[in-house]
């Protein structure tokens, strides 16, 4: 089984002809709403693979967080460990133009909330986690977790020396590989090249390499997110390492297809057979 500890937000999107500059209004947008926040994305990814999953994590006493845990609860997810917290629910503002550029305000709101206070891990589950909470609960996680623990470091955050020493693997993508030296210590890091594919890394030496599965790019967004999710529970089934690439990849490729960052996918061994 598997836990996400990790942020929950509310997506709130303008599209608009183009962006504004600062101090000017455009009119004329379309506002859309919609599940978010990288801890959320993997969480509904994986429960909708086929792994057994919980989430521990945080939102507000607001509708937004009702919807939020609706989702959730849609995608199979276990979601009575996560909190009501006295913060609103996590806010990104998204402001998208005719041609896909963005900018994005995020509010962490009730994500600064997540506690591991009660929590109980077992060494036969898998944690995996993302940035979007607080380092120190990170580094609590490397501390507590007796199983294997996956950290995908995006955002692009310096990461505590004892969450690298302890992570089983760290999933970042290239722009984030080359923020963080650090990872060259790493034990196994995976990297995501987006459309060219990903690679793994050991102690630095790269032991892995698939290509990108062929896609028509609907939206990037929540990709990484499923890629996440795909490969921690791939490895963590027991996967040779070039094939739970290449499963991840059909994941991720299956998640630019469609607009939404909490895609509706089918279980993780149905990625599988299209590669032999
Ligand atoms: P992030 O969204 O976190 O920046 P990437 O863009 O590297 O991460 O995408 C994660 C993974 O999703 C890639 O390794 C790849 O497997 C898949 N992917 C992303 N973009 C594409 C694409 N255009 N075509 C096919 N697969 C893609």
């Amino acid at each position: 089984s598997l836990t996400v500890v990790g942020s929950i937000n509310a997506d709130i999107t303008a599209t608009t002809s183009r962006l504004p500059a600062a101090g000017e209004t455009v009119g004329g947008g379309r506002l859309s709403r919609s599940p978010g926040g990288k801890g959320a994305n993997q969480a509904a990814a994986a429960a909708r693979l086929g792994a057994r999953t919980r989430m521990i994590g945080a939102v507000g006493p607001d509708t937004d967080g009702q919807a939020m845990l609706q989702a959730l609860r849609a995608a199979g997810v276990r979601i009575d460990a996560i909190a009501e917290a006295t913060t609103e629910t996590g806010t990104a503002l998204i402001m998208v133009d005719a041609d896909g550029e963005n900018q994005i305000a995020v509010c962490e709101g009730a994500n600064a909330e997540v506690s591991l206070d009660g929590v109980e891990f077992s060494p036969d589950e898998a944690v995996l986690t993302q940035l979007e909470i607080s380092l120190d609960l990170i580094a609590e996680l490397a501390d507590r977790v007796p199983g294997f623990l996956a950290v995908n470091a995006a955002p692009a955050l310096p990461l505590p020396a004892e969450v690298v020493d302890r992570a089983d693997l760290i999933i970042v993508n290239e722009f984030e590989y080359s923020q963080l030296p650090q990872l060259k210590t790493a034990r196994l890091v995976a990297v995501t090249y987006g459309a060219k594919g990903s690679a793994l890394l050991r102690n630095g030496e790269q032991i892995a390499f698939a290509e990108a599965v062929r896609a028509n790019p609907v939206s990037t967004v929540g990709a990484g997110d499923a890629y996440c999710a795909a490969l921690t529970i791939g490895l963590t089934s027991g996967l040779e390492p070039e094939r739970a690439l290449r499963a991840a990849n059909a994941v991720g490729a299956a998640a630019v297809e469609v607009a939404s960052a909490q895609p509706e996918f089918d279980r993780l061994a149905t990625y599988l057979p299209a590669l032999d």
